[in-house]
């Protein structure tokens, strides 16, 4: 298809496609002709640098050619196979998840996404303990299926809210918006782990499954944890017989700079979600990975979940070259590297030259800027709202890193730096300078 063609890839859209967290007849979709690396491109020639790595998932970057031609030949050997089968390509998967994972998180239980990881992490947690209940923080996104809509804490979880019992919500740590009015980081520390400490004792810690966090939390607005507080989430649960989730859907392969972010921390978990980096998408999957005292409950007993595409072949070999490439390619030293030479000092350089950006906060490949009206007050530069919509300042600085050819993340006053692992100093500079230019459109709402 040549240029032109969008106007009718949107119509043939618009007919018959049922978007999702959208009213239907306010949109207007993006006709995408290709994507190559950290750019992809419409119809009309306009060539977008991805800022955002589509839903932060495209860890290696699009149309990697290992990962294509894994999937080609997959395809062209086993397309499809019960999950109850045993086969190469899936059990390699499942081994290279285990090798990278840490400690003995080393059974791994394949879903199709990140959604569906979380609710069987949940039941898989609730089955162990006997125990119902769940906690998770507010600022957290956990997927939007019945119980993962319920764990998340922000607005959209709102229309669902009872979809699933047993759910309590906690503060985690955020020095910047601070729930517990600290002023340094290791009062936040202190105080969001004394705040979950009694948040159990007043549920009841016998009645406690699971507490769930993301490790580093990323829709919310990538908070780093302050030093010490995952492994005082890792001893109160040890404490109290409470399994401990780490989802690393998105701060997964890579993202950070490391295999998973639970690696900066040294922290274990018992169960930890992971999706989106694991092959980037080319095919959809998720999983939990499993510690053996958990995988030891169902040896004899049988685990009541599964799904018809567990483990499909196509996203395991998309998988398994998606995991080889970045070891092969060094793309997590890359994602490192990157963040901490280029776009870290690059985005606190930014922040000093602009009124609307508030804090830079991340690591790795995995930046956010709180954008502000005021840097004294720290008031958002939009309202924290329940449709999730960007609001008019938002949407002004969106359509302005648009024009520039960069292709932003955007959600409530944030924006946030997520390309993909694989970016080079050439292209990060590139998106760094639209950014830098885009942000008047902000600063004129301060
Ligand atoms: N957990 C986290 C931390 C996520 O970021 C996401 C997706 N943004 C999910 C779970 C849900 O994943 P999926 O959309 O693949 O169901």
């Amino acid at each position: 298809m040549g240029v032109g063609d969008g106007r009718a890839v949107k119509a043939a859209d618009r007919a018959h496609v049922f978007h999702s967290w959208s009213a239907q007849g306010l949109i207007d979709p993006l006709p995408i002709a290709g994507a190559e690396g950290a750019y992809f491109w419409d119809y009309d020639g306009n060539r977008y640098l991805d800022f955002s790595s589509q839903l932060v998932n495209t860890n290696i970057g699009h149309q990697h050619p290992k990962v294509v031609a894994a999937i080609q030949e997959q395809a062209a050997k086993l397309c499809t196979i019960a999950p109850g089968f045993a086969v190469d390509v899936r059990s390699e998967a499942a081994r290279l998840v285990a090798e990278r994972t840490p400690g003995d998180l080393d059974k791994i239980f394949f879903t199709n996404g990140g959604a569906e990881a979380v609710e069987n992490a949940v039941r898989m947690a609730r089955l162990h303990t006997g125990r119902a209940k769940v906690l998770s923080a507010y600022r957290s996104y956990h997927g939007a299926t019945a119980t993962a809509i319920n764990l998340t804490g922000d607005p959209r979880r709102w229309p669902s809210d009872t979809a699933s019992a047993g759910v309590v919500h906690f503060w985690g740590p955020f020095l910047y918006r601070s729930a517990f009015h600290a002023e340094t980081e290791e009062q936040e520390c202190e105080r969001a782990l004394a705040h979950l400490e009694q948040t159990i004792a007043f549920e009841g810690p016998q009645s406690i499954a699971a507490i769930i966090l993301e490790t580093v939390p990323g829709t919310a607005g990538i908070m780093v944890p302050p030093a010490g507080y995952l492994a005082g989430v890792r001893e109160i649960c040890d404490r109290f017989g409470i399994v401990f989730i780490l989802d690393e859907v998105m701060a997964g392969f890579g993202r950070t700079g490391t295999w998973f972010a639970a690696d900066h921390f040294g922290v274990t978990p018992d169960l930890l979600t992971f999706a989106k980096g694991v092959n980037s998408g080319y095919v959809p999957l998720g999983g939990v990975a499993i510690s053996a005292e958990i995988a030891a409950t169902f040896d004899q007993r049988p685990y009541p979940g599964g799904l018809t595409y567990s483990g499909h072949p196509l996203a395991c070999a998309s998988a398994v070259a998606t995991m080889n490439a970045m070891a092969e390619e060094r793309i997590v030293e890359n994602a490192a590297e990157i963040g901490e030479r280029v776009i870290g000092p690059a985005l606190h350089e930014i922040a000093e030259r602009h009124p609307s950006v508030g804090e830079v906060r991340g690591m790795g490949v995995f930046w956010a800027l709180d954008l502000v009206k005021n840097k004294e007050t720290r008031e958002p530069l939009v309202p924290y709202n329940a449709s999730g919509a960007a609001g008019a300042p938002m949407a002004e600085f969106a359509a302005a890193c648009k024009r520039g050819g960069l292709w932003p993340f955007v959600n409530m006053n944030r924006t946030h730096v997520v390309p993909a692992c694989t970016i080079t100093e050439a292209e990060a500079k590139e998106g760094l300078a639209a950014l830098d230019e885009a942000l008047s459109a902000a600063d004129a709402h301060t």
